[in-house]
């Protein structure tokens, strides 16, 4: 299958601002941020969205979610932020590689629209 586009993003064959990596997971700024701090936290490995995770990524998605905190933590995200993960086409899915947004540095209103 064609790799993702944030698989060419972790695989570094297109450029992305990366704020953190290791060997799970990659973190970058978002192209079009909706937010003053916009970060995408992206497996390695192409799970294509959250519905398609097994028990087999318990530990992957743990990681992801730890590791979402500590970027936001490390930008200097004291006020609060918001982790988004859109789940297929009702949700605005646009990329099928699983990714968490990390949305902060405003505030944020609610109900999402
Ligand atoms: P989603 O709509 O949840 O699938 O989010 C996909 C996100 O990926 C959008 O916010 C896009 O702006 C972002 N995006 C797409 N291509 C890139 C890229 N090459 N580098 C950084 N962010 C990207």
């Amino acid at each position: 299958m064609k790799p993702t586009i944030f698989e060419r993003i972790c695989a570094r064959e297109i450029p992305a601002n990366i704020v953190y990596e290791d060997e799970h997971i990659v973190a970058f700024r978002d192209l079009n941020p909706q937010a003053p701090t916009h970060v995408l936290v992206v497996p390695r490995r192409p799970i294509p969205r959250l519905s398609d995770a097994t028990a087999a990524d318990q530990a992957l998605l743990g990681h992801l979610m730890l590791k979402a905190a500590e970027v936001a933590r490390q930008l200097g995200l004291t006020g609060g932020y918001r982790l988004v993960v859109n789940c297929g086409p009702d949700a605005g899915e646009s990329v099928p590689h699983l990714h968490c947004h990390v949305l902060g540095g405003r505030s944020l209103e609610w109900p999402p629209g």
